[in-house]
């Protein structure tokens, strides 16, 4: 679904993505684990191109990114992201949060997008906070609204960095739990992650990541219990 190739990405002198190379199938959970500058937001803004890539290839659904023919709002429609922080519209309801893009990118009439936003809603546990404001939610709630935001669009795949940094320790737990219900019914995801619980549980793949590399990657177990490279050992006992 997803295929990078050779992935550079600089800030001036700091080269931040070195020589990544990758693939995400349909309908997988890839997490992405890795000390803090490692490089993985930078890989998944890369991924929606909300950062332009310095060399390399990145592919979705054969489409290359790169190849300024391609229509990239288009492209960019396929990827829903959530973010550590919520960024929500404090002056809009919830249930208007979520239309909004429907409404205005995908151009749908005013009912399909609020019975569209309502059934997201519904899933995500939040049915009876379609007319709250943004402010009067917790930071747990305030995620899951992020989230059926992003599924409003009918994106192909879920990019989420660190959804549940930014939360106290007892909401943790209900947004995972609706990361793991998605990546059940088949969405293809990556996920920027220190749930090591999550990543094990719920990953197919792990990647870890240090200085723009990617170091290992491989399914949970072989990660967790047999990491290969001293560096990544050396992550986890940290962080384990
Ligand atoms: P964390 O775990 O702290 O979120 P990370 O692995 O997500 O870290 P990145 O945010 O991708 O790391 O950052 C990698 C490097 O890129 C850092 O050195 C950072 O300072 C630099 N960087 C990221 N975004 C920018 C930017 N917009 N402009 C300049 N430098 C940036
Ligand atoms: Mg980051």
């Amino acid at each position: 679904l997803i295929e990078v190739k050779n992935l550079k990405k600089a800030f001036g002198d700091n080269v931040v993505l070195r020589d990544i190379s990758t693939e995400i199938r349909h309908q997988e959970v890839l997490v992405v684990i890795g000390p803090s500058g490692s490089g993985k937001s930078t890989f998944l803004r890369c991924l929606n191109l909300l950062e332009q890539p310095n060399g390399g290839t990145i592919t979705i659904d054969g489409r290359n990114l790169m190849d300024p023919t391609n229509k990239i709002n288009e492209i960019r429609m396929e990827l829903g992201m959530v973010f550590q922080r919520f960024h929500l519209f404090p002056h809009m309801k919830v249930i208007d949060n979520i239309m909004l893009a429907p409404l205005q990118v995908r151009k749908w009439p005013e009912d399909k997008a609020r019975k569209k936003a309502l059934e997201l809603l519904a899933k995500v546990g939040l049915a009876d906070k379609a007319n709250a404001l943004p402010d009067s939610l917790s930071g747990g709630q305030a995620q899951r609204v992020a989230i059926a935001r992003a599924l409003a669009m009918e994106p192909k795949i879920m990019l989420f960095d660190e959804p549940t940094s930014a939360l106290d320790p007892e909401m943790v737990g209900e947004v995972l739990a609706v990361m793991k219900q998605l990546a059940k019914e088949g969405m293809t995801m990556v996920v920027v992650t220190h749930e090591m619980g999550f990543a094990r549980e719920v990953g197919d793949r792990v990647m870890f990541m240090e200085q723009g590399v990617i170091v290992e990657e491989g399914n949970p177990q072989q990660i967790f219990e047999a990491p290969t490279q001293e560096r990544t050992k050396s992550f986890l006992s940290k962080v384990l």
